[in-house]
């Protein structure tokens, strides 16, 4: 029998802590890593970082 796909999975690692990833939480190895990594989403996305507005406003006039 032959797994050609087998050879080509490398043991999965959590990007957060580097522990062998669990399936249930992949790609992290716990819960915990996965809310890690949720939450610092979050934060990228809810802080939007910009040019003042007043400043283009003033451009303009
Ligand atoms: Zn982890």
């Amino acid at each position: 029998m032959s797994h050609p796909h087998d050879s080509r999975r490398a043991q999965a690692r959590c990007p957060i802590c580097r522990r062998p990833a669990v399936a249930a939480h992949a790609p992290f190895c716990s819960a915990t890593c996965r809310d890690r990594d949720l939450l610092a989403w979050l934060e990228g996305r809810y802080v939007l970082p910009g040019p003042p507005a007043a400043d283009a406003a003033d451009r303009d006039a």
